[in-house]
């Protein structure tokens, strides 16, 4: 067994019990392995182990990785893109990957449905919310959400699936907990009004049992499954 696939495992099974834990159930809550600055053989090993959802953060390292599998016939493999989005790479973002995390101004939501491919189906989107209102991240404020909401819901080649927060780290469960819940109940009032939302993206390594308890219906993990990031040889901004 190769320490990737031991490690997914590992997180498969910290999914669970926290699931568990809360009364849900661990299908509720999907794992996108988030594989930015980690080689294309890296990726592949999790492949091989049954993982197919993965989050890339670099627009280029991101499509390279896709056309790597695609041009293998690797196929069932599911691209959210999880980074913050200048507009200058939203095209390549609308046709290459399957959804985006990082809507957080109309712009960008027009460009991506104006640049979606029509032989694709609509490009899956979550607004993301600055849940802990820091000044250098990026993200809405809670009460900008209904108005967003409503105008992307309105776009014909985006979909509308849910929220996405990175929530400041913070090491206490009962904080986290506290921070996490506030996005939960927002997403439940948001999927109350459109049926098209689903999903909630919250919760990391270091915070994913917080999340899980409070609601999250996708965590997003890297370094448990893939090891510390290298940013050494990293350039594209
Ligand atoms: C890097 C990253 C993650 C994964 O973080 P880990 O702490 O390595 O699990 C999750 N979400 C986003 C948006 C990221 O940029």
């Amino acid at each position: 067994m190769s320490e990737i696939e031991r490690n997914l495992a590992q997180v498969q099974q910290k999914i669970s019990a926290a699931a568990q834990r809360c009364g849900r159930s661990s299908e509720e809550v999907t794992l996108l392995a988030v594989s930015k600055t980690k080689p294309a053989s890296a990726l592949a090993e999790a492949i091989a182990a049954g993982q197919r959802a993965f989050g890339e953060n670099y627009v280029q390292e991101g499509v390279e990785k896709i056309l790597h599998f695609r041009q293998r016939g690797v196929e069932g493999l599911q691209w959210h893109f999880i980074g913050p989005l200048q507009s200058n790479k939203s095209r390549l973002v609308a046709e290459h990957f399957d959804w985006c995390h990082t809507v957080d101004r109309l712009r960008i939501a027009s460009r991506l449905s104006d640049q979606r491919p029509d032989n694709l189906p609509p490009l899956n989107v979550l607004i993301q919310i600055n849940i802990s209102d820091e000044q250098s991240k990026s993200g809405i404020p809670l009460s900008e959400l209904d108005a967003l909401a409503a105008q992307v819901s309105q776009l014909p080649r985006v979909q509308l699936r849910g929220l996405m927060a990175i929530p400041a780290p913070e090491p206490d469960y009962e904080r986290q907990f506290a921070v996490a819940r506030q996005m939960a109940v927002a997403f439940n009032e948001l999927k109350s009004r459109y049926p098209s939302v689903d999903t909630l993206s919250l919760g990391m390594t270091d915070d994913m049992e917080a999340a899980i308890a409070a609601g999250s219906t996708m965590v997003r993990i890297g370094t448990a499954i893939f090891g510390a990031r290298d940013y050494t040889r990293h350039t594209e901004q």
